[in-house]
């Protein structure tokens, strides 16, 4: 197949099954300038489909940069609260949104961590409105990536620039099934792959989870009333969708009080801009309370440090170690991707959809339940080869759920 083919398989999966889009509903997209032939792909598709209005925001890594290079000091506490405002806007009147990653793993690295966690916290905090309509499934949604010169280089960093973009893209269109046949079928059975381990999940209602492994021993309490989640699923405004292509996790609400142990991470994690490596953290009753990274420590810290809440967990997902990213072999510098390489967690904001009938409790329910409230959401992966995960019953009793990294049930 040529890439242009592809692509367009690619921007038709992302717009029936990804987003799903309604006869009528407005579509948000926000890409990568690097990502215009995509965007143009997506657009067509989704008018096709009966979107009433496409609309994209574009962003440039250049001009991110140059930020950081050029604005005054005074100027990182600034976030176009009047964008996001927007975007909230766009969701309340019932606009579906479609995030294209693509985005250079490291354009920040080297830049000063202090503006960098100011930016960061100001841009969260405006974006807190929009996002908290995304993350309680108010709408239908998705992220897929774009593969850009950048974003390949730093995948393929021995490659021609050519050579990188064009196996960056071929990964792309293989972990995304976007090469198949026919990628909406294989989506449909891979759903219901994933809806069998989360309906088994969900009937044995386990109070923790025990991790074990080389520099793992960890017990992760689970939020009561949790809810697995995997593949598709239906949002509040009644549409099924895919948020995440590709998707290999299920997950569920760890208590954000009730994970004690240690973990370290298993793969690099790229942060707004920071390649952070080599973490190791201890938790006591829900919180870290000592943390080291080989690389990216000080990232690291300023993340966790964003609020009360980004040093608890707010995510724990299940991959097994032979999952198609995984067996990709490549280290894709990039979250969507290597998140579904293997079993992580993540640091911050719950999704309410992890909680039985999440949408109709009040924060303060949520809380009760062990729910966790942060302006951030960022996962770390912990699985490898080498990972045990026990499921720990109400009684004390355990089940084996993983074994070297792969599922025992
Ligand atoms: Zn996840
Ligand atoms: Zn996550």
């Amino acid at each position: 197949m040529t890439h242009q083919t592809l692509l367009d398989a690619y921007a038709r999966l992302t717009v029936k099954t990804g987003l799903n889009i309604q006869s009528g509903q407005q579509l948000l997209i926000t890409a990568p300038l690097d990502a215009v032939p995509l965007v143009r792909r997506v657009t067509e598709h989704a008018y096709r489909a009966g979107a009433s209005l496409v609309t994209t925001i574009y962003a440039d890594d250049e001009t991110t940069l140059a930020r950081y290079l050029h604005a005054p000091e005074e100027a990182f506490d600034a976030a176009p609260d009047w964008l996001f405002n927007g975007m909230a806007e766009a969701f309340k009147g019932g606009a579906a949104r479609l995030a294209i990653a693509g985005e250079n793993p490291a354009l920040l690295a080297g830049q000063d961590q202090g503006r960098l966690s100011r930016a960061n916290k100001a841009r969260s905090k405006a974006y807190r409105p929009a996002l908290e309509l995304i993350t309680g499934f108010t709408i239908n949604w998705c992220v897929i990536a774009a593969a850009t010169p950048a974003w390949a280089k730093s995948v393929f960093p021995d490659l021609p620039a050519e050579e990188a973009l064009d196996r960056l893209w071929q990964a792309i269109f293989a972990c995304t099934k976007a090469d198949q046949p026919d990628p909406i079928a294989v989506w449909e059975a891979h759903n219901a792959d994933l809806r069998r381990r989360t309906d088994f999940l969900n009937g044995r209602r386990y109070r923790a989870l025990k991790y074990t492994g080389p520099g793992v021993d960890l017990m992760l309490g689970l939020a009561e009333d949790h809810f697995w989640k995997g593949g598709g699923g239906m949002a509040l405004n009644g549409v099924f969708c895919n948020a995440n292509i590709p998707t290999e996790e299920v997950f569920t609400a760890p208590h954000k009080d009730m994970v004690d142990g240690i973990v370290c991470s298993s793969k690099p994690l790229s942060h707004q801009g920071s390649l952070i490596d080599g973490i190791r953290v201890r938790f006591e009753r829900g919180r870290i309370v000592e943390m080291s990274a080989e690389k990216g420590e000080e990232a690291f810290r300023s993340l966790i440090s964003t609020d009360e809440g980004a040093a608890r967990l707010g995510e724990v997902a299940l991959v097994p170690h032979s999952s198609p990213i995984s067996k990709s072999g490549i280290i894709f510098n990039n979250t969507l991707f290597d998140e579904n390489a293997a079993s992580h967690i993540a640091v911050g904001q719950s999704y309410t959809e992890n909680i039985r009938d999440g949408s109709k409790r009040s924060k303060e329910e949520l809380a009760a339940l062990g729910a966790n409230a942060s302006l951030v959401h960022v996962d770390w992966m912990i699985g490898s080869g080498e990972l045990d995960v026990d499921g720990i019953l109400a009684d004390g009793k355990s089940e084996a759920l993983m074994r070297k990294g792969e599922w025992a049930i």
